[in-house]
C-alpha cells in the first residue's frame, strides 16, 4: 500500500506550498523511497495553457506534453520522480470527465453531486497517479488557500482519503504563516489557530505544522501552537526565510521532518545526510566565487513567476560555473522606446526567453541585433529563436522585412510560420507542438560539443515552426542550423560559427536543467558569458 501525504496551505497564498512540497518529497527521496507528487489545482480551466502569465506565471510542459503548474517544476527540479500529465488535476478536468461520464448514461440514472461523484473522481485520479508511477510516496499539494470555497472538494477528497487508505497510510501536513508584528514586537500565532480550526472543520486534523516565519520560532511559540493546534511540538517545524529555496531540504531535514514522518508510516528506510546536495548545490548557491551579469529580455518582467524555469536554469548555471548570476530584468517594450545599447552596455550575456504575441517583439530583436553585432553571448529560447531568425534574415540577408506570420500575416519574407496541421487548428487548448522531441544534434558545432551526443529529446510548446524555404539563403549568410526534428525535419537549434555564443532553439531547456544537473546550454552559455566579464 502507498503512502499518501497531503499538503494544504493556510492564512495567504504564495507562502512556497510547492517549494515545501517538493522539498519533504527530496528529503524522502533522499532515505531510498521512491516518491512522486501531484498538484491539485481549484481553477475551472482544464489546464492553465489558455491563461495569460499575469493571471497564472510559468506555464510547465511536461514530458508527455502536459501544460502545468509550474510547482510541477520544482517537483522535477528537487526530486527524480517522472512527472506526467496525470500530476496536474484540475477542477475543470474533474468536471469535464464526470459530465461527460454523466451525458454517456454511466451513472445509471442518479442525481450526481459533488459528493460522491466529484470527489471520487478526484479520489480516483490521487490512486491513478499512485498507480502509474508505482511510486511509494504520493505527495498530494492541494492549490489554494483553506478556507476557498473553489478548494472545498478537494480537501473533502483529502479527508475520506484516511477512510479509504487507512491513518497509517495517510498524512496531512498543513503550511502557515507565522507573521511578526514589528510595531508590537512580536510573533502572532493566531492565523495559524484559525487556520488549522478551518481545516478541521471540514474534518481535517493536520499532523505536521510547517509555519513560515521572518523569525526563529521560540520554544514557548512553538508549544503554544502546538497546545492550540492539537499537534504534537517536535511535529511543529519552522520553515524561515532562506537565501535559497535549496536550503530548504536541510531547514527540514535539521528537524527530522523525515523521521517524523517515516515513523507516522512506520517504515524503516536507509539513512541519509544530504551531504551531496548541501555540497554540490546549496554551498555553490549562497556562496559563489564569481559573479556574471546577464540581460534578460522578456515582457513579463515584472512578475517574478512568468519566467520560473528559466531563472531557476540560469541559477543552476551558477551553480555549475561557481558564479552568481546576477539576472537584470530588461522590458523589451522599453527597448524599443529607446536603444539596446542603453539597456545592454556591460552585461556579459543576453538571454531572449519564449513568448506569445507581437508585444515587445521589435526590442527583443533589436537586442539580438546589438548581442550579435557585439559578440555577446546570446542564449534563445523559443520566441527566442524566432526572433533570432528574423534579426538575421533582416539584417544579415537584407530580408528587410522578415517575420513571423503571427505578428505579420502579410510579410513578403514569412521566415517564421505556421505548418499546414496547425493552420487547421480550432481549438487554442492544448493544441501547440507540446512536450518532448526528437532532435538530432549536429557534430563540431556548439550545440554538439555541449549536449556530446546525436539524439537529444527535449519540450516545446509553439505553433510557429522555421520555414525552411529560407534556409539556404540563411546557411549561406553563416546560420548554421545545429539541430534538426528528423521525422518533420523542423529546425529545432540555429547558431553562429564566428561568435563567442550564439545558440538559439526552438524548444524549451529550462525545463529540463536541475539544481545539480545544469542543462548543458545553460551551462556553456554562462561558461561563455563568465569568460567575456572576466575579460572586460
Ligand atoms: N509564439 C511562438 C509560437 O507560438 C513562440 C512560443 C513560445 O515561445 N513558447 O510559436
Amino acid at each position: 500500500m502507498p503512502k499518501f501525504i497531503f499538503i494544504t496551505g493556510g492564512v495567504i497564498s504564495s507562502l512556497g506550498k510547492g517549494i515545501a512540497s517538493a522539498s519533504i518529497g527530496k528529503i524522502l527521496e533522499s532515505r531510498g523511497l521512491k516518491v512522486t507528487l501531484m498538484k491539485l489545482d481549484p481553477y475551472i480551466n482544464v489546464d492553465p495553457g489558455t491563461m495569460n502569465p499575469y493571471q497564472h506565471g510559468e506555464v510547465y510542459v511536461t514530458e508527455d506534453g502536459a501544460e502545468t503548474d509550474l510547482d510541477l517544476g520544482h517537483y522535477e527540479r528537487f526530486t527524480n520522480s517522472k512527472i506526467t500529465k496525470f500530476n496536474n488535476v484540475t477542477t475543470g478536468q474533474v468536471y469535464n470527465t464526470v459530465i461527460s461520464k454523466e451525458r454517456r448514461g454511466d451513472y445509471l440514472g442518479k442525481t450526481i453531486q459533488v459528493i460522491p461523484h466529484i470527489t471520487n473522481e478526484i479520489k480516483d485520479r490521487i490512486k491513478k497517479v499512485a498507480k502509474v508511477s508505482a511510486a511509494e510516496v504520493i505527495l498530494v499539494e492541494v492549490g489554494g488557500t483553506v478556507g476557498d470555497i473553489e478548494s472545498l472538494p478537494f480537501l473533502e477528497a483529502a479527508r475520506q482519503f484516511r477512510i479509504d487508505a487507512g491513518y497509517n497510510n495517510t498524512l496531512y501536513i498543513h503550511l502557515t504563516l507565522v507573521p511578526y508584528i514589528k510595531v508590537a514586537g512580536e510573533i502572532k500565532t493566531k492565523p495559524t489557530q484559525h487556520s488549522v480550526g478551518t481545516l478541521r472543520e471540514i474534518g481535517i486534523q493536520p499532523d505536521i505544522l510547517i509555519c513560515r516565519t521572518e523569525k526563529t520560532l521560540s520554544d514557548e511559540v512553538k508549544e503554544k501552537i502546538s497546545l492550540f493546534c492539537n499537534i504534537r511540538k517536535e511535529a511543529v517545524i519552522e520553515a524561515k526565510d532562506v537565501d535559497s529555496i535549496y536550503q530548504l531540504p536541510l531547514v527540514f531535514k535539521n528537524q527530522i521532518l523525515d523521521e517524523i514522518i517515516l515513523s507516522h508510516f512506520s517504515l524503516i528506510c536507509k539513512f541519509s545526510d544530504l551531504k551531496d546536495w548541501d555540497k554540490d548545490v546549496v554551498q555553490k548557491a549562497l556562496l559563489p566565487k564569481e559573479k556574471v551579469k546577464i540581460a534578460f529580455v522578456g515582457k513579463y518582467i515584472q512578475l517574478q513567476d512568468a519566467y520560473k524555469s528559466v531563472y531557476e536554469a540560469l541559477i543552476h548555471a551558477g551553480i555549475a560555473n561557481d558564479a552568481r548570476v546576477e539576472i537584470i530584468k530588461v522590458d523589451s517594450e522599453d527597448i524599443e522606446k529607446h536603444t539596446a545599447r542603453k539597456f545592454l552596455e556591460g552585461v556579459s550575456g543576453v538571454l531572449v526567453p519564449g513568448g506569445f504575441g507581437s508585444r515587445g517583439v521589435e526590442g527583443k530583436i533589436k537586442a539580438i541585433q546589438f548581442a550579435r553585432e557585439n559578440n555577446i553571448p546570446f542564449l534563445g529560447l523559443c520566441l527566442g529563436m524566432q526572433c533570432a531568425v528574423i534579426e538575421f534574415s533582416r539584417n544579415a540577408c537584407g530580408l528587410k522585412k522578415a517575420n513571423s506570420t503571427e505578428f505579420n500575416s502579410k510579410t513578403p519574407y514569412p521566415v517564421i510560420s505556421l505548418l499546414e496541421e496547425q493552420k487547421r487548428v480550432k481549438d487554442m487548448g492544448g493544441t501547440m507542438r507540446l512536450g518532448a522531441y526528437a532532435c538530432a544534434v549536429k557534430r563540431k558545432t556548439k550545440a554538439g560539443d555541449l549536449y556530446k551526443k546525436d539524439l537529444i529529446h527535449e519540450r516545446h510548446r509553439h505553433r510557429y515552426e522555421f520555414n525552411n524555404k529560407y534556409k539556404k539563403l540563411l546557411e549561406k549568410k553563416g546560420l548554421v542550423f545545429s539541430g534538426i526534428y528528423p521525422k518533420g525535419n523542423l529546425v529545432e537549434i540555429v547558431e553562429l560559427k564566428n561568435h563567442p555564443f550564439f545558440v538559439a532553439v526552438q524548444f524549451h531547456p529550462e525545463f529540463k536543467s536541475k539544481p545539480d544537473k545544469a542543462h548543458p546550454l545553460f551551462r556553456g552559455f554562462i561558461e561563455r558569458a563568465l569568460e567575456k566579464s572576466i575579460l572586460s
